[in-house]
């Protein structure tokens, strides 16, 4: 069967949008225990003739900031047990923050593979400098992207399919 690739992050980051770029219009939503916000959406793509399933864990993102993070917990804990790479996504506006680095060392233990993404490099000159932080989680090398202006998005796949 087809590899399996979840989008990982903190609400707000860009999981949709960099899904709903990824993915096209090949949309689907598979609804888990009713009341329980753990809706996943799938879809079937490829990158380079390599077919593989996408996952966005996301669904609907709570507001407050314990929620938040017991939440980004299930999430991760969904993508550890049915990804064959996880994506994780950070946001290089608000830099790095205790919940990515709290989800980090919970993939990090997973052993699974994690391609560390920077989003919101709209633009490469004046954002890069902010992407080195993000080797503090120690998960590897960030990759910065630009979901809403489709920039990296090639290299990050490169990245991704090289696991398969
Ligand atoms: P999610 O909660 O992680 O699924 O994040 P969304 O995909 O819903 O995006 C949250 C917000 O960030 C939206 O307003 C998006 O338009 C915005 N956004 C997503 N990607 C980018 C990007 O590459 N650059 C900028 N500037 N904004 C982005
Ligand atoms: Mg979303």
């Amino acid at each position: 069967s087809k590899p399996v690739v979840a989008i990982v992050g903190r609400p707000n980051v860009g999981k949709s949008t960099l899904f709903n770029v990824l993915a096209g219009e090949k949309i689907s939503i598979v609804k888990d225990t009713p009341g329980v916000t753990r809706d996943r959406i799938y879809a079937d793509t490829s990158w380079l003739d390599r077919d593989f399933t996408l996952i966005d864990t996301g669904g609907i993102e709570p507001e407050s900031k314990d929620i938040i993070i017991s939440q980004m917990r299930e999430q991760a804990q969904i993508a550890i047990d049915t990804a064959d790479v996880i994506v994780f996504i950070t946001d290089v506006r608000q830099g790095l923050v205790d919940a990515d680095s709290k989800v980090a060392d919970m993939l990090r233990r997973s052993g699974k593979p994690v391609v560390l993404v920077v989003n919101k490099v709209d633009s490469f000159q004046k954002f890069m400098a902010d992407v080195y932080e993000f080797y503090n989680l120690g998960i590897g090398d960030p990759h910065p992207i630009s979901a809403s202006s489709r920039l990296g998005i090639g290299d990050m796949l490169d990245a991704v399919i090289k696991y398969f």
